[in-house]
């Protein structure tokens, strides 16, 4: 039976996991588990940047994945980059079984709001179909609302719902009897 992992990095709270879990194995219609693995963030960390390469961590994820993995979902705290952009909510394998997704930008209190969890836990829900639906091999999609609808501030994580559209459900749908 294939599993979609999720596993906590150096994530230290966990009132998410449970409606994370809830939200993946309703959208994949997979059974879900969490994992705990060795990632090295360390070698991760630009020092320059002060951030964490974001593709380093997500290959480490891919290579600890078990061979029961369908997909792999890394969940971290911290700041995440990749070359060319400022910085990342997540990433993810094209059409591959790995993904990344971070509630550092996620959370209120980074842009001078009081904490809120709830917030929180719907955004990081969103991100983390977003980044899966790219593991089916899904692109952006513009369809008012769908969760594979870009996003490059929090607040348009706000504007999409934890839902992918019709079209994208059908790629994803299609994707399990193949
Ligand atoms: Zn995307
Ligand atoms: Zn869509």
């Amino acid at each position: 039976m294939p599993y979609i992992y999720i596993v906590p990095i150096a994530a230290p709270a966990t009132h998410w996991l449970g409606p994370l879990e809830q939200a993946l194995k309703a959208c994949f219609t997979l059974p879900v588990r969490r994992l705990s693995c060795d990632i090295d963030l360390d070698s991760a960390y630009d020092q320059g940047r002060r951030q964490y390469n974001s593709s380093q961590i997500l290959l480490q994820l891919i290579r600890t994945a078990p061979p029961d993995t369908a997909k792999i979902l890394g969940v971290a705290a911290v700041d995440l980059f990749i070359p060319i952009l400022t910085y990342v909510f997540g990433e993810a394998q094209l059409g591959g079984i790995g993904a990344l997704v971070s509630t550092h930008r996620l959370n209120s209190r980074l842009y001078g709001l009081p904490e809120n969890e709830q917030l929180l836990r719907e955004r990081l829900i969103k991100e983390s179909i977003h980044e899966l639906g790219h593991t089916y091999g899904l692109l952006h999609c513009a369809t008012p609302g769908c969760s594979l609808n870009a996003s490059t501030y929090v607040e348009d994580i706000d504007q999409k719902s934890d839902q992918v559209c019709p079209a994208c459900r059908a790629r994803i749908t299609g994707h399990h009897s193949v």
